[in-house]
């Protein structure tokens, strides 16, 4: 349990213990519980505040709000067993008599009784956190979720001055809880406030409001988006050794699997030219698995959230365990850590930033699936590649002229066409090289042309549309070249 392990670190007379999360409130609050459980008593400090005696003590002020300095002096100074938190202290670590302060701290005496732990959201400078020993409080769970849910209904009765009736079955309470996960408890609570607040009712309708607004905040506030995945493996055409391994896995995250000895499938990487599929890939495996799906863009990681990238990487991650089990679909992956492969100008944050997920991805031991998708690899640090870290690495060639065939009839199918209208044969020989994409988008071009000339759409439209495309492998076809020499002595094929 969480909160045992840290008294367990107060315990051992760790001096510093950092706290990085977006939930201060909840850290907060398990702090005090913790260390009121331990009988110990609590101060508190923030800029605004001062050091202040934390509650059950009534509110005492033993430092004066402003500069941190005064109360850094107190902490070293005090000589009983007492627990100190400070609040959003990054930004002044870059001060050099606060850094040189910690470091004090931080070798101070073991004979010392008091303990400093700082909570921030930014995520501490690297020569600051190296002092500390990180504790992770983790997301709401759903028992601490169905609480936040229950005390936002009575908040929003209190406020109102009326009932709150809740007509959600038991099922549909629990779909709530599930989609509120991955939030803070406070961002939980007013989402589950902004249902009641016009009808004073909570019904299945707010579970999609709920869903949407859940949406949004995943993908405003960092690089996760929950993503709808209604692709069925008879969508994708070929690839039919990749089904097959996922296949045999798709039981893997249960407990019997567990009990007969397996452990839980991690991961995969899927190399291979633009347009084959390998997005199509993420989709069926998470509607076949009925896992929901997260997909991480890390390029915004570095454009959106410039000098909270590492801080932003380690709570997407934290924000995907809690939602386990989930498919987690890192997209174009070469973009976001391919410098870290070399020796490149960003003062190491790519690097540092890959060493964040390698180290997840050795660690974590939640549900999670993880399938990261390349169309490069030249840049790609090896240690990505090396054995253990995904089960498997296949790589997605152009479809062969068999699989084109059933690609064809895949995307008539799905525009209402019947295939024995088709002459499949010709159109699979036309298109040699030709992605699925790139199949599709010829498709979709004849259509255009029949319909322009009030044709009836035929093999001939297409044909022509086949005709004007020049498709990727013949204007990357050095690099695409390149790639499959690359891969066919490290990738499956995924044919
Ligand atoms: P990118 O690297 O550009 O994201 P990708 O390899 O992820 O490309 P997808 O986005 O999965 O490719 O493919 C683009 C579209 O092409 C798909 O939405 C699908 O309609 C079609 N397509 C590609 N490959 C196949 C396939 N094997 N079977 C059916 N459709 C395919």
């Amino acid at each position: 349990m969480k909160k045992d392990e840290l008294e367990l670190l107060i315990r051992a007379k760790n001096p510093i213990i950092s706290i990085e999360t977006p939930d201060e409130p909840r850290a907060v609050r398990v702090v005090r519980e913790v260390v009121g459980k331990m009988s110990r008593p609590l101060a508190e400090w923030s800029v605004t505040e001062g050091l202040v005696t934390a509650p059950p003590a009534a509110r005492s002020e033993l430092v004066k709000p402003g500069a941190i300095l005064p109360a850094l002096r107190y902490v070293r100074d005090s000589s009983y067993p007492i627990v100190y938190l400070f609040k959003d202290i990054s930004p002044l670590c870059a001060d050099a008599q606060v850094a040189r302060f910690l470091r004090d701290l931080y070798f101070s005496p073991d004979s010392r009784l008091w303990t400093l732990i700082l909570v921030d959201s930014r995520g501490l400078p690297p020569d600051s956190r190296r002092l500390t020993v990180p504790f992770d409080v983790g997301w709401p769970d759903e028992e601490e979720m169905k609480q936040v849910v229950q005390e936002a209904l009575s908040r929003a009765a209190d406020q109102n001055m009326t009932e709150i009736s809740v007509k959600l079955s038991g099922r549909q309470m629990d779909q709530l809880v599930q989609m509120l996960r991955g939030l803070t408890a406070s961002e939980a609570s007013r989402l589950v406030a902004a249902a009641v607040h016009d009808d004073k009712l909570l019904d299945a309708n707010d579970l999609n409001r709920v869903m949407d607004a859940k949406r949004n905040r995943l993908s405003t506030q960092g690089c996760l988006e929950t993503m709808v995945a209604d692709i069925a493996p008879e969508d994708i055409g070929g690839l039919a050794n990749l089904k097959k391994w996922l296949n045999q896995r798709r039981g893997g995250f249960s407990p019997a699997a567990r009990k007969f000895g397996l452990d839980p499938p991690r991961g995969i990487l899927l190399l291979g030219v633009q347009g084959c599929g390998k997005s199509l890939c993420a989709k069926v495996v998470a509607s076949a698995w009925k896992m929901p799906l997260l997909r991480m863009d890390p390029g915004v990681l570095y454009q959106k959230f410039i000098g909270e990238s590492e801080a932003r990487l380690r709570e997407a991650l934290a924000q995907a365990e809690s939602l386990a089990p989930v498919v987690l679909w890192i997209d174009e992956i070469e973009k976001a850590f391919a410098s870290a492969g070399s020796n490149s100008a960003d003062g190491g944050l790519s690097q540092r930033m890959f060493g964040t997920l390698l180290s997840w991805m050795q660690d974590h031991r939640h549900p999670i699936f993880m399938i990261a998708t390349a169309n490069n690899i030249s840049d790609l640090p090896p240690e990505l590649m090396r054995k253990g870290r995904f089960d498997e690495i296949f790589f997605i060639d152009l479809p062969r002229e068999r699989y084109r065939k059933t690609i064809f009839t895949i995307h008539l199918r799905r525009r209402g066409r019947d295939k024995e209208q088709f002459d499949l044969d010709r159109l699979s020989k036309a298109t040699e090289g030709f992605t699925g994409a790139e199949i599709e988008q010829a498709i979709l071009s004849g259509m255009y042309a029949a319909y322009a000339e009030s044709e009836e759409f035929a093999t001939e439209h297409i044909l022509e549309a086949i005709e004007k495309t020049r498709p990727l492998s013949v204007v990357m076809h050095e690099s695409i070249q390149s790639l499959r020499v690359w891969a066919a002595n490290r990738c499956v094929p995924a044919d």
